[in-house]
């Protein structure tokens, strides 16, 4: 089996784990049931490193507690040094940005890689292995010291980085717009806990390309906490929001946020807090609709970057729109994003899950778990056999969906022969020698004139991508099958993609080459019948035509000896034409002949 890769978003507010298991790429949970795990750190006083959902608690212990740590990654101090965060910045040496923890100092990329250790050992516990290797997402819009960060990260946590991936690409996957046609334009929409981004994708040799990018790092969806918690404060008597202690102004945050993911899915929910202070109890009703009202501004934001994108990039005719990010799910942005793009966005995949999917598709595509899954629905390269001369008869094109069946007729070359070999070839040169052989069979037959036996060939591949080749003598109808593996559409990325640019690198020449051996075939079949036939009816001819078949002879015979494809063609039908009149001749003296016999028969 192959070694398994994971695949991680690594989030700013929340990040996730998942491999391909099956076949399947799916998201593992932790020992709580939970494929989603806060991008959260905390550091005790004695030492003890806490992630996710645990250390989200102990925010209310008073410990440091890291989130968001996202935002620093790849940040030199003198950039960051204004900002305010939940712990102190500080200057970590050589101008890098570092994090205060009690008496410590940590970086970004360490606080990154105790996440990913996290999701390590949440994916080593589901699958009861150990994993080495992983795919990670970034924001499309990290920069070079960014990307290294996060790889620095990962190899911290034990981990070999095989790829970074960008974030809008991952979700793309997710959403399978990797099915979507050649030019495809998608617009992916990522409305996350503290940060948006929208990018357009356009897909191309399969491969999907960032076309614009733009967003906003402070923008997300612990604003729209905000709203709701200061719009809860003001409803109560004595809570002015910017009185609030930092603990108090956590729990209404964490409230509203709990309020908030609610209105998802209903109504109206009631915002209640019993004893937030000792005279006070918060409890006040809120409906989706005042929600809408409270957050429309906000959330209006985010249109001018579709705007933004679309412009620069210059794209009028989207395809689709997929939703990425938790705060997606509100409705009134489902509803804005349909309005500002003119589409309505594809929900079919969960929004804050989609990047993590991702990952783990691409993951699987690397480490060959998802290999089957994806090619086996078209014919990575081309199928066919050799024919005379060396050529390569395609038989099954390149890129033809399975299953599929096709065939064609062959007929002897020589004559009496007792059998052809068939090699069956995978591959896009011209000549067969520069293709892959998967496999040959000697086909016999009844000995026949020249050109008088007929064999058929015929390429099948079932659903399992099982190559069946069945060669049948027409005559006496017997039959010979071949059967080839997976072979025929188990091809690696790689071989496939050096097999169609050596093709095309060599385009010209491999043309050039199947012209001169067609030439070639035609002219090897075209002299012994003109010699035979001058025999034959030389004194019928004009003295003229005889000369021009001499000289067109002569011409093929010069060619053949050269390696000039179009000189070889050109003479070839020269000589085809000089002998248009002998051929006529011929045919007469053989009709007359055959009159005669019938006569004295
Ligand atoms: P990240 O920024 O790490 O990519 P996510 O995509 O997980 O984060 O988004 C997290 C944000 O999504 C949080 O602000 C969270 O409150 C919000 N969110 C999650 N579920 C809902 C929901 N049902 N309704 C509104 N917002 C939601
Ligand atoms: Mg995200």
């Amino acid at each position: 089996m192959a070694e398994d890769i994971i695949g991680i978003d690594l989030g700013t507010t929340n990040s996730a784990v998942g491999v391909v298991e099956s076949g399947f790429p799916i998201l593992l949970a932790d020992a709580e049931g939970n494929r989603i795990t806060p991008s959260v750190v905390s550091y005790s006083s004695d030492g003890k490193i806490t992630v996710g959902r645990a250390a989200q608690r102990s925010r209310l212990s008073g410990m440091p507690v890291v989130s968001s740590v996202k935002r620093y990654m790849g940040s030199r101090y003198s950039e960051v040094a204004e900002d305010d965060f939940c712990v102190p910045l500080v200057d970590a040496g050589s101008g890098q940005a570092g994090l205060r923890v009690g008496g410590n100092v940590v970086s970004p990329e360490e606080v990154s890689a105790e996440i990913l250790k996290h999701l390590k050992a949440v994916a080593e516990n589901q699958l009861d292995r150990v994993v080495s290797k992983a795919v990670i997402t970034v924001p499309a819009y990290y920069n070079d010291a960014q990307r290294n960060a996060t790889k620095v990260a990962g190899e911290l946590a034990g981990l070999e980085v095989v790829r970074i991936i960008s974030e809008p690409t991952a979700a793309a996957l997710a959403y399978g717009l990797d099915k979507l046609d050649e030019s495809a334009k998608v617009a992916v929409y990522d409305y996350g806990g503290g940060t948006f981004d929208v990018s357009i994708l356009e897909m191309k040799e399969g491969l999907f390309h960032v076309l614009a990018t733009a967003g906003d790092t402070r923008l997300g969806g612990d604003d729209l906490d905000e709203i709701v918690a200061r719009w809860c404060s003001a409803q109560v008597d004595g809570l002015e929001y910017d009185s609030l202690s930092e603990q108090e102004r956590q729990r209404l945050l964490d409230e509203a946020r709990v309020v908030k993911e609610k209105l998802t899915d209903v109504d109206s929910v009631r915002f209640q807090i019993p004893f937030f202070r000792e005279s006070v109890n918060v409890d006040v009703e809120l409906s989706l609709a005042a929600f809408d009202k409270l957050v429309q501004h906000e959330i209006s934001k985010t249109a001018r970057y579709c705007k933004q994108v679309l412009l620069d990039s210059g794209v009028t005719d989207l395809d689709k729109v997929v939703l990425v990010g938790g705060s997606t799910r509100v409705p009134a942005v489902r509803s804005l994003v349909a309005e500002v793009f003119g589409l309505e966005p594809d929900v079919s995949q969960h929004p804050d899950e989609a990047v993590a999917l991702g990952a783990v598709i691409q993951a699987g595509m690397l480490s060959g778990a998802l290999r089957e899954l994806v090619l086996l629905d078209v014919t990575p390269l081309s199928l066919g056999i050799e024919t005379l001369g060396g050529l390569m008869n395609v038989i099954i094109p390149r890129n033809t969906t399975i299953p599929c069946k096709a065939g064609e007729m062959f007929t002897n070359a020589v004559a009496n022969q007792k059998s052809m070999m068939v090699r069956v070839m995978q591959g896009e040169r011209e000549m067969a020698r520069d293709n892959w052989e998967l496999g040959k069979v000697d086909v016999e037959f009844s000995p026949a004139a020249k050109g008088q036996a007929r064999v058929g060939v015929q390429f099948s591949i079932d659903e399992n991508g099982i190559l069946e080749v069945l060669t049948r003598d027409v005559e006496t109808g017997k039959d010979t099958i071949l059967e080839i593996n997976s072979a025929a559409v188990d091809v690696a990325d790689d071989a496939v993609e050096k097999m169609v640019s050596e093709s095309v690198d060599y385009a010209f020449d491999d043309m050039a080459e199947r012209v001169f051996t067609e030439a070639k075939l035609k002219a090897e079949e075209l002299l012994p019948a003109v010699t035979a036939g001058l025999e034959q009816v030389a004194d019928d001819m004009d003295a003229e035509d005889l000369t021009e078949i001499q000289e067109a002879k002569s011409s093929v015979e010069l060619a053949l000896a050269g390696d000039n494809a179009n000189q070889l063609k050109s003479a070839v039908q020269r000589l085809d034409k000089a002998t248009e009149h002998m051929a006529a001749i011929l045919v007469e003296k053989a009709m007359e002949a055959a009159l005669m016999r019938k006569l004295e028969g």
